[in-house]
């Protein structure tokens, strides 16, 4: 499986992730942070499924670009999978006529398509270009998904935005097989009192992974880490883990097979 992490923008370090997004296989799409703005338009064009995390701004904001970059000549429809929240909350705050054009209604008023929205269940599977994608629940300040990716190849995991919660681990330590796991640690041990408002992971909460973890370990890869606390995430991961876990690393494939 390939998965292309794609860069934040030019004025974000490469190992730190402002805005999320990850091509797999070149068709699917991980959220679209920087989905409509980081890739060339032609790579674009062939990414015909996206799904969506949740719907905060690192990883939706680049939607309307990608579908205004689609060329006239693609017959695919491109269709975006998400919690049926996230659909809403697309529709209410940024769709809405006011932040960018209501899609819904003009596709109504002119006849026209420029995607599919398809609410997913937790636990439910869909299939893509011969990639099995299955939603796992989160526990973040608004309903979010993690997803499990697998084809011929691999079983490959992204979990963010997220705090530690057995539901998702456990979900995990189920697979028969787990090639590889992006997963986030956003914060340092110092801003726990922010991560636990907004409900993200610090390094403390991957050593207790790694500690909770029975089996043995898939290839682990820190993501969603804030640029200006990199070096204090990365040093504390290293400290408590040693060279068990890797940074993300953007504008970079990682094959998994
Ligand atoms: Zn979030
Ligand atoms: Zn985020």
């Amino acid at each position: 499986m390939d998965v292309d992490v794609i860069r934040s923008g030019d004025a974000v370090t490469k190992e730190g992730q402002l805005l999320s997004t990850y091509i797999v296989n070149q068709c699917v799409a991980i959220d679209a942070g920087s989905l409509g703005t980081m890739v060339p338009a032609v790579e674009q064009d062939r990414v015909s499924d996206i799904f969506l995390s949740h719907c905060h701004m690192d990883h939706v904001t680049s939607l309307p670009f990608f579908l205004e970059q689609r060329s006239p000549a693609s017959e695919v429809l491109p269709t975006i999978y998400a919690h049926e929240a996230c659909i809403d909350a697309l529709q209410t705050h940024f769709f809405n006529d006011l932040i960018w054009p209501d899609l819904l209604r003009i596709e109504r008023e002119e006849g026209v398509r420029f995607c599919r929205f398809e609410p997913i269940r937790e636990g439910s599977s869909r299939t893509c270009h011969q990639v099995e994608i299955t939603a796992l629940t989160l526990s973040h300040t608004v309903p979010a998904y993690g997803f499990l990716l697998a084809d011929s190849k691999a079983v490959v995991g992204f979990i963010s935005d997220t705090e530690y919660s057995l539901s998702w681990v456990q979900a995990l330590e189920r697979l028969p097989h787990l090639t590889g796991l992006f997963l986030e640690c956003t914060f340092p041990n110092r801003m726990q009192w922010l991560a636990e408002k907004s409900k993200h992971m610090i390094p403390r909460d991957i050593e207790r992974f790694a500690h909770d973890w029975k089996g043995s370990m898939p290839r682990i890869i820190i993501n969603h880490t804030k640029p200006n606390l990199l070096d204090e995430v990365r040093d504390e991961l290293r400290a408590a883990l040693g060279d068990a876990i890797e940074m993300v690393e953007t504008g970079r494939q990682y094959v998994f097979e």
